[in-house]
């Protein structure tokens, strides 16, 4: 394979850090940490959510909420609506995987990028009979500091148990692939996506291809008091993309799309409500994206 075509200098979270810095200039509260588990729509004018932050409950009154999540993250336990989802939007995002939430994510580093002195890219598929289905080179730009090379894993391998386990048959595989130097390994690390609820759900991870996701189900506003007033919930997951479905760039167009509508629909905050949304205007997210 060739070398991965786009990379982020500083990696992805460089990219959300960048539009945190955007919204913060322009006096937007961001919270981090605080979990989103009920939404209420009963009333008229406005959405109520709620959530958990640190063991302390919060909430927020708003004109419009957007879950930038995965769809079959909103589902109760995880969030509880009142009243009730649509019928066809629960199902739709039911039948909605989140992409790569069965993953697990290895990175493994070394002293040197022989790999790269052999004259290889580091990017494999399907080689070297072991856990990672996936491999590419993960160095710094040009290939300098950290000299490192990623892994995903999915299918039975993501189930080895206990990180020595894991690590013990990455590097036999690296060994495999590239020789004895792969065993010069300086750190390894591992993140089992799975095991992440606010990314798989608490089924845990299940995998899913992009055209299981899309569905237009996901793309219409819903919740507004007794379903006959306007609409305040919009779903902007990169899962609701049915071109770029699951990936980053579904969660730049999902964003765009319902950012578009919210502004057409209007929705502006009632006086009462801005002079609150001073002291509270929020995104709320559990770990740094941008789920409300
Ligand atoms: C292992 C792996 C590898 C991937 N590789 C690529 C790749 O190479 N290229 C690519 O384009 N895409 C890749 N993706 C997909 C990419 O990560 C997603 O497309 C992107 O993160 C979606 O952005 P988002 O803002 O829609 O949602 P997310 O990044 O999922 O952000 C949602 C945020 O909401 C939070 N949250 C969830 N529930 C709640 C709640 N109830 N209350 C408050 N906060 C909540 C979560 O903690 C999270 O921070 C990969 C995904 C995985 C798991």
């Amino acid at each position: 394979m060739d070398s991965p075509k786009v990379r982020f200098q500083g990696g992805a979270a460089a990219v959300t850090d960048a539009l945190a810095s955007h919204v913060r200039a322009k006096g937007v509260k961001i919270v981090l940490g605080c979990v989103v588990n009920k939404i209420s729509t009963t009333d008229a004018d406005a959405v109520l959510v709620e959530g958990v932050e640190l063991a302390e409950p919060r909430s927020w009154r708003a004109g419009a909420a957007l879950l930038a999540i995965p769809p079959r993250l909103i589902l109760p336990p995880l969030i509880s609506w009142e009243p009730s989802l649509p019928a066809e939007l629960a199902e739709a995002a039911g039948a909605t995987p989140t992409w790569m939430a069965d993953t697990t994510k290895v990175l493994v580093t070394y002293p040197r990028p022989f790999w790269r002195e052999q004259g290889l890219s580091g990017t494999a598929m399907g080689y070297g009979e072991g856990p990672i289905n996936q491999l590419y080179d993960s160095c710094g730009s040009d290939g300098s500091e950290p000299h490192a090379l990623c892994g995903f894993i999915f299918g039975a391998g993501a189930d080895l148990p206990g990180d020595d386990t894991l690590r013990l048959r990455v590097i036999e595989q690296l060994e495999r692939m590239f020789g004895a130097e792969a065993r010069s390994a300086l750190s390894f690390s591992s993140h089992r996506w799975g095991e992440q609820p606010l990314t798989s759900g608490n089924g845990g991870g299940t995998g899913g291809g992009h055209d299981d996701m899309g569905k237009s189900e996901l793309k219409i506003p819903f919740g507004s008091a007794s379903h006959g007033g306007a609409p305040r919930v919009w779903l902007s997951a990169a899962e609701t993309d049915a071109r770029h479905a699951g990936l980053m760039e579904g969660a730049l167009v999902a964003g765009k799309r319902v950012a578009e509508q919210v502004i057409l629909a209007g929705i502006v905050a009632s006086k009462q409500d801005s002079e609150a949304a001073k002291e509270e205007e929020a995104t709320c997210t559990a770990s740094g994206g941008n789920a409300l």
